[in-house]
């Protein structure tokens, strides 16, 4: 099955933090595929912006490396690279100064504060620093770039606790409209979340069995097999809860859980998100446990441990956090939410499973054994929602039962053959683009969230938590199993 392409309205893109890892990673790579697919008005501009003292030239080189290593595919076309690169443009700012801003008015055509001036989409995307953000949105509306239609993209983190996010939010706001402003959450464009949408809500089958009386309990795994190198200063001072749980696990739990919006509209699906993050029981102490992760010896894969990584022997930050918390309305009351990311697991996974309860009588004795219906959404790796199904095992054996998955892998069922299912920033570029904020968090979510989550962390700084060593390449501290154990649980293997 192909996808329809349905192309954008010509756009002016300015990617502040051009030059950064996030830039040549993911974000040109992902405006690359898409312009490759033919979504690109032929009127479309995309300038990098950064501290560098580059020109266009070796701008546009340092991008075609990016392009060949992170989209090789789409870069074996050399005619399609060479006419997506001359469309890139290059300015050398001070996103804390005024140096650059003159010139960047230039390139994207003049000042947007006069309607009529430019018929493009202006999209200002801050790739940089979260302390950068305050700076870039007064620049732009200092140097008239802020139009009444110009929108931006923030990256996380947004904010470290309810009170500096609440203070990014007053800053942005004081120049931007919150229908400007695109908070970018990646777990969000990922094709399997948007599929959970369009399971639960595009088919009369699950929404029925969706609650407490039907749903025994839900686990939500981001599971990591790398460490922190590259952002050991960051990560020390972010830790597991701020740079996971709080965004994307908690978007996670609000799809899965929340209320069937009125309408598929950025506002209604948002106010539902809203509702099951107001709904949450503060985490009780006993229901989380922290761990860091130990060294590895093995000559094979061999890495310090999480202290000697960030060069901290001290540091009492968590690479690793498993919870268990309670939405209290009337669907859920009662069904547990299991959370748990890791850096450094057994495997690179990332997967919601819907464990359902045992069916209330067994008809086929004892001896059948218990055969709960289990559903399984998987992010990443191998996009795709499984379906396990107690059926009677082939032969004539007598009626024994056995567990099969009916199983959707997009990548097998939706994709063109030979092609990567689209990345995340494919989608949340285009979006941006259309105007459609659906897929981005709103202020009062991204705030809600850190009122959930700044209890938690004032709770191990006063109680003076330390968190539980964990064997590297495992599935987390013992800590973990015996949370579920407490509950007669146990948590789905973590497998690639
Ligand atoms: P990076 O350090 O690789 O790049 C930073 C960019 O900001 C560079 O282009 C640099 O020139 C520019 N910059 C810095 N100071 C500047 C100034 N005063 N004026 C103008 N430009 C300036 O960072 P990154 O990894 O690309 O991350 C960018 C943002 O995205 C950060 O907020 C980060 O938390 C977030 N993020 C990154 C990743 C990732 O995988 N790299 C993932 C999620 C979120």
């Amino acid at each position: 099955m192909v996808s329809r392409i349905i192309p954008v309205d010509p756009f002016n893109l300015v990617i502040f933090g051009g030059t950064g890892d996030l830039a040549r990673r993911k974000i040109i790579p992902a405006l690359f595929r898409r312009y490759c697919a033919g979504q690109f008005h032929s009127k479309s501009h995309i300038v990098g912006a950064a501290r560098s003292d580059l020109t266009i030239e070796s701008y546009r080189r340092l991008i075609e490396a990016s392009l060949r290593e992170h989209a090789p595919k789409r870069a074996q076309d050399e005619e399609a690279l060479k006419e997506f690169l001359s469309r890139l443009d290059y300015v050398s700012l001070d996103a804390k100064g005024t140096a650059g801003w003159n010139d960047l008015v230039d390139r994207v055509g003049g000042t947007r504060t006069e309607p009529g001036q430019d018929d493009r989409v202006s999209v200002f995307y801050f790739s940089v620093g979260p302390d950068l953000f305050g700076p870039l949105a007064e620049r732009l509306h200092r140097f008239g770039l802020a139009g009444a239609d110009t929108r931006i993209v923030v990256e996380k983190p947004f904010g470290r606790d309810l009170e500096s996010a609440r203070a990014l939010n007053v800053t942005l706001a004081a120049h931007f409209d919150e229908s400007q402003i695109y908070r970018i959450d990646h777990y969000l464009g990922k094709e399997t979340v948007q599929n959970l949408m369009a399971v639960r809500f595009g088919n009369m089958l699950f929404e029925p069995l969706w609650n407490s009386q039907y749903v025994d309990h839900i686990q939500i795994t981001v599971a990591e097999t790398v460490g922190v190198s590259g952002r050991e200063e960051y990560y020390d001072a972010a830790g597991a809860m701020r740079d996971m749980i709080q965004n994307h696990l908690m978007q996670l739990l609000c799809l899965i859980a929340m209320e069937p919006p009125a309408k598929f509209d950025p506002d209604a699906v948002r106010d539902e998100k809203l509702k099951v993050i107001r709904a949450l029981d503060p985490v009780m102490p006993h229901h989380i446990v922290r761990g860091q992760f130990e060294a590895c010896l093995d000559p094979e894969r061999a890495h310090p441990s999480y202290r000697g990584s960030v060069n901290q022997p001290r540091s009492t930050t968590e690479s690793y956090i498993a919870l268990r918390t309670h939405i209290s309305n009337w669907r859920w009351a009662g069904t547990p939410f299991y959370l748990r990311t890791g850096k450094r697991l057994k495997a690179r996974s990332s997967v919601i499973n819907v464990i359902f309860k045992d069916a209330p009588h067994s008809i086929f004795g004892e001896e059948a054994g218990r055969h709960a219906n289990l559903l399984s959404i998987r992010l990443q790796p191998n996009e795709g929602i499984t379906l396990k199904v107690t059926i009677k095992e082939p032969g004539p054996g007598g009626m024994r039962l056995v567990d099969v998955p009916l199983d959707m892998t997009f990548a097998e069922a939706l994709g063109p053959s030979g092609e990567d299912p689209p990345d995340a920033y494919e989608r949340l570029m285009m979006d941006v683009i259309r105007g459609n904020q659906t897929l981005f968090m709103r202020g009062d979510e991204v705030e809600a969230a850190w009122s959930w989550t700044d209890p938690i962390i004032a709770g191990w700084t006063s109680r003076g938590d330390v968190p539980k060593p964990y064997v590297s390449g495992s599935a987390g501290p013992i800590d973990a199993d015996l949370l579920m154990q407490r509950d007669g649980r146990e948590w789905r293997g973590i497998t690639p």
